[in-house]
């Protein structure tokens, strides 16, 4: 079910059902891109209509806090729980391990998103990663688009900070079926 929480659609999806929806992309090499909407988001778009259209044009917009489940339930929907970036992240190995799948990390300070792929892949080995830090000039991002086109991704968690990595997927579509602004989970990730 889809609910419109001051102009920005969320849905109600659980982790389960939101992990199958990628699943699903992945395996019928459908495109989709992936939002977890936080208050501080759906505060900000109040403000900025270009980031109300990015939120509102993504496949899948998950309720990424207690404050959004709130105001969803509020509105008479049924939401059983949040659906976090790092929440979701950790909960799409075990599958992407099981099918093999290619996940790109992108974004975080020199050195950590290598750091999240040594940890990741210790538990996942079947998973094949690439990745690149987050802090690149405008020249260096054709590098990285070039990059991430030969890498083939299944997967594209983009953790440059909200709204940025959000604008950023919307302008750079078809890099990978599953593309998710995942905040700061390669920071978690590397521990
Ligand atoms: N970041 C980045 N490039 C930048 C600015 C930030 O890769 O130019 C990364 C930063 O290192 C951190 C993440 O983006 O890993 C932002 O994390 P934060 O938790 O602040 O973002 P939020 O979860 O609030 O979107």
């Amino acid at each position: 079910m889809r609910v419109t929480v001051l102009g920005v659609t969320v849905d109600t999806y659980t982790m389960a059902e939101t992990v199958e929806k990628i699943k699903l992309a992945v395996r019928g090499q459908t495109a989709i891109r992936i939002v977890t909407a936080n208050p501080e988001m759906i505060y900000a778009s109040q403000y900025n209509s270009d980031l109300k259209n990015v939120l509102n044009s993504a496949d899948i917009i998950t309720a990424d806090g207690i404050g959004v489940v709130w105001a969803v339930r509020q509105l008479g929907a049924q939401i059983k729980e949040r659906v976090t970036g790092i929440d979701l992240v950790q909960s799409l190995f075990p599958i992407a391990n099981a099918e093999k799948w290619r996940i790109y990390f992108l974004g975080g300070r020199p050195g950590v998103a290598e750091r999240a792929v040594e940890e990741v892949s210790s538990d996942y080995p079947a998973i094949t990663f690439c990745f690149n830090h987050g802090y690149f000039s405008l020249q260096e991002e054709a590098d990285i688009i070039k990059k991430i086109t030969d890498f083939k991704p299944d997967v594209l968690l983009v953790g440059l900070g909200a709204p940025r990595q959000e604008f950023w997927l919307e302008e750079h579509p078809g890099l990978a079926y599953v593309g998710i602004g995942v905040g700061g989970s390669f920071d978690a990730l590397a521990g």
